[in-house]
């Protein structure tokens, strides 16, 4: 049909680069802006200002060309439009999908905290309403009457236990059963029907949130939020029988990228979360790419987060990675960094 035709030609894996503009501290430290993007292009340039020997500068160039490259002028519509749009159709075809946003976030140094972030929460923010918003049309208009429903759940891994941003930040356990499907024992799960429930539910998971006692960063930089839209259908389409999941799309604001060992906080706690941090992103990628290449074996285990998004990564399921970076040339190493993971799992 139309429909799966469509849907085959939906990438398996995309991976688009965004920009955002110089905020006001960098302006105010004089920062360059060290990164070029071509118009309508999907490859960037990373200038980096090196030291010779004798100390005099040069800057050497690093080319990256990605499915997408979004430039610091470019709207969270847009980036809708060319990240999670096009998979909305597929999630009523048994599709499971994960979109996640990746990037630095603020690093602390002895006792100053500087604010670097590279806008990951406000690239993924507004994706999961959109979605909503696309997903209750085929449901209302598309698929009218073919009893297919909405469901709404919100937690986070945080040191690698889950807590539901849904109801009170409760405790959550996973289980697996036979059929490779993961079940979070507890997580509260909203059925919805309409744009504004969804909104506040939202807004309520946001608040819960953890926020940490490291003061790095306003947001939550060291736990991974994980928002989840489920398509379910009842057997004979009507909705008196009990509907079963039909497809899927996760969201997941990624903590930091920054490492364990980069910051100089000597507490144990936050040690250990970074780590932890730092594990679910590397696990993250050896099973995107073990998923690229259909290797039978996908290492899952690697991580709370792969293991809770193991069922996304195995059947018919598309992967969607938004790399957000900083422009100036203070987080050229980070930047560097961002692009580099991105480059692997591309
Ligand atoms: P992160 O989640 O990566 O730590 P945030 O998304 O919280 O970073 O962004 C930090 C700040 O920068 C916020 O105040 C946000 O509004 C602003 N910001 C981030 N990306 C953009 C962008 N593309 N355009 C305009 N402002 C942005
Ligand atoms: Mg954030």
């Amino acid at each position: 049909s139309a429909d799966k035709e469509r849907a085959n030609n939906v990438a398996k894996i995309k991976v688009v680069v965004r920009k955002r503009p110089l905020n006001r501290r960098e302006i105010a430290k004089k920062e360059q802006d060290i990164i070029t993007i071509e118009p309508n292009s999907n490859y960037l340039t990373v200038h980096e200002t090196k030291l010779k020997v004798d100390l005099t500068e040069y800057v050497e160039k690093h080319e990256f060309v990605f499915d997408a490259v979004l430039d610091e002028d470019v709207s969270n519509d847009e980036v809708y439009f060319e990240s999670v749009e096009p998979i909305v159709p597929l999630i009523f075809q048994k599709t499971k999908a994960t979109c996640f946003a990746y990037g630095q976030t603020g690093k602390c140094l002895e006792l100053i905290y500087l604010h670097i972030c590279s806008g990951k929460t406000y690239t993924m923010q507004p994706l999961p309403l959109k979605a909503s918003q696309d997903i209750l049309r085929l449901v209302h208009q598309t698929y009218r009457n073919q009893g297919f429903q909405l469901f709404v759940s919100f937690f986070e891994i945080y040191g690698g236990k889950l807590f539901d941003l849904l109801n009170d930040r409760r405790k959550l356990c996973m289980r697996e059963d036979g059929k490779q499907q993961v079940c979070i024992v507890g997580l509260q799960e909203y059925r919805v029907s309409n744009v504004e429930t969804i909104k506040e539910l939202f807004e309520k998971g946001n608040t819960t949130r953890s926020t940490g006692t490291t003061g790095v960063n306003e947001e939550s930089s060291r736990s991974h939020a994980i928002l989840q839209l489920c398509i379910k259908r009842s057997a004979d389409g009507s909705e008196s029988k009990p509907a079963r999941l039909v497809g899927k799309l996760s969201f997941i604001d990624l903590a930091g990228s920054e490492r364990g060992a980069d910051t100089t906080d000597n507490d144990k706690q936050t040690r250990m979360e970074g780590a932890e941090i730092n594990k679910s992103l590397l696990a993250l990628k050896e099973c995107i790419r073990a998923l690229d290449n259909d290797q039978g074996h996908i290492p899952f285990r690697g991580s709370k987060l792969t293991e809770v998004l193991r069922d996304s990564f195995v059947g018919d399921s598309r992967t969607v990675m938004i790399s957000c970076i900083a422009p100036s040339s203070g987080s050229c190493e980070h930047t560097l960094n961002t692009l580099r993971y991105a480059d692997r799992v591309k």
